[in-house]
């Protein structure tokens, strides 16, 4: 292989993070290169993807599903690789420089770890990992000295605006919030939520479970959780902007008042690619901002009645410990349940509340005990069907 190129593994290609980095690495005249695509179902997909790009391996990681497909499309040169631990084999392979964890959920959390474990440069995309596991991850990484690069757009604002200045000088950071599509909605309104609606944002095109989280405000409180871990930063540090545009990214304000932004319109191939070249800036095929047109830029505090699941996520940001993991699974199944029709729209954010206040709370798990305490909140969210 040509010195200097970049050999990714993307976990959870088919998705929509997967396909717009497929997107980047296509564009990047050679500098990329994906040497592993996974799927967990999607196997027509996953297999025109290996047509077009050719990797050395793809991992089917729903074993039942993928003993049932037949593989004959897939190139005579990629090897086929079956199951969840193959996952974790590819993300330890020293053949691979950077793994991008682009799978959705708690599922992406094993071969994330085993990234990082390897010393890997990470491309996060997956937060929920960070949610579940922060402390962990980021002992981990100092440990190894794994490079952990945001893709979550947000996130990958404040890195880039990060570097304005000296951490000890950082005084906090602004998260901004597109508001999601029910952002002037009343209360009365929100319980007549449907499924259409909620899967329809107003700025970001985005995979269902994003969308859902979204649209309840729980992604901005996912959101404050990982920039809690990523960033080592209480708490008290993180703020929320409600940004309807979906322009400005994030910021960071310094402690001489000065705040920086990141700005672009609200397309994840950038911050991928910023991600994946890091630590380049390349020209890109994200759109641009169009400065000769007039453009207007709101930013309003949130009313955190009106969005209960951010209190929920400076709470569990503050409490450390299990808190991020039962947010997280609790979440995680409600999704899943209000996606399959049997939980309220309105139902989502209180189940997961009530699921925090009612755990033993740990203040340091281990990863195994983080998988038992994940268990269980999905357990208790399944008291709550109403449908
Ligand atoms: P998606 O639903 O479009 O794709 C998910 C991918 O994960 C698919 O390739 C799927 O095959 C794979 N997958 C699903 N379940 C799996 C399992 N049990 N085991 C292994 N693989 C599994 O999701 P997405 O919108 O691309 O989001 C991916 C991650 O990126 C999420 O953590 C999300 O929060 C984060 N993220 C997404 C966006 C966005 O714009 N889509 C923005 C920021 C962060
Ligand atoms: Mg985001």
């Amino acid at each position: 292989m040509p010195d200097g190129q970049t050999n990714i593994a993307v976990l959870g290609a088919t998705g929509s993070i997967g396909t717009s980095a497929l997107e980047v690495i296509a564009a990047s005249e050679g500098r990329l290169r994906a040497v592993a695509l996974s799927a967990h179902s999607q196997f027509d997909r996953l297999v025109q993807q290996a047509r077009e790009v050719r990797p050395r391996w793809v991992i089917a990681s729903d074993a039942a599903a993928a003993g049932n497909y037949d593989w004959k499309r897939l190139p005579a040169e990629t090897e086929l690789l079956v199951g969840p631990e193959a996952l974790e084999t590819i993300a330890r392979r020293e053949e691979v420089d950077t793994v991008l964890a682009a799978i959705v959920g708690s599922a992406g959390l094993r071969s994330t770890w085993a990234a990082v474990e390897a010393a890997k440069n990470v491309a996060l995309a997956n937060k929920e990992t960070l949610v579940m596991a922060g402390p962990l991850v980021r002992e981990l990484a100092d440990q190894t000295g794994a490079t952990l690069l945001p893709v979550d757009s947000e996130h990958s604002a404040i890195f880039q605006a990060m570097k304005s200045g000296a951490r000890s000088e950082v005084e906090r950071v602004i998260l901004t919030a597109s508001g999601g599509p029910f952002r002037t909605w009343d209360t009365a309104s929100l319980t007549q939520v449907t499924l259409d609606e909620a899967l329809a944002h107003p700025t970001w095109d985005m995979g269902p479970k994003i969308t859902i989280d979204s649209a309840t405000l729980m992604n901005k409180a996912l959101e404050i959780i990982e920039a809690r871990w990523l960033f080592d930063l209480p708490a008290e540090r993180i703020s929320v902007m409600i940004h309807p545009q979906s322009i400005v990214h994030s910021m960071v304000e310094f402690v001489d008042g000065s705040t920086i932004a990141q700005l672009s319109p609200p397309d994840m191939k950038l911050p991928i690619q910023y991600a994946l070249e890091y630590p380049h800036r390349r020209a890109a095929i994200s759109p641009r901002l169009d400065w000769s047109k007039r453009m207007t830029l709101e930013f309003d505090p949130p009313d955190l009645e009106q969005f209960p699941a951010l209190a929920l996520g400076f709470r569990a940001a503050r409490e450390g410990g299990s808190a991020g993991v039962v947010v997280n699974a609790a979440n995680e199944a409600a999704v899943g349940m209000f996606l399959g029709g049997e939980l309220h729209f309105t139902e989502i954010v209180p189940a997961c509340a009530s699921i925090l206040e009612a755990h033993d709370f740990e203040p340091s798990p281990s990863l195994d005990q983080l998988e038992k305490i994940d268990r269980w909140a999905r357990q208790e969210v399944e008291k709550w069907i109403c449908v």
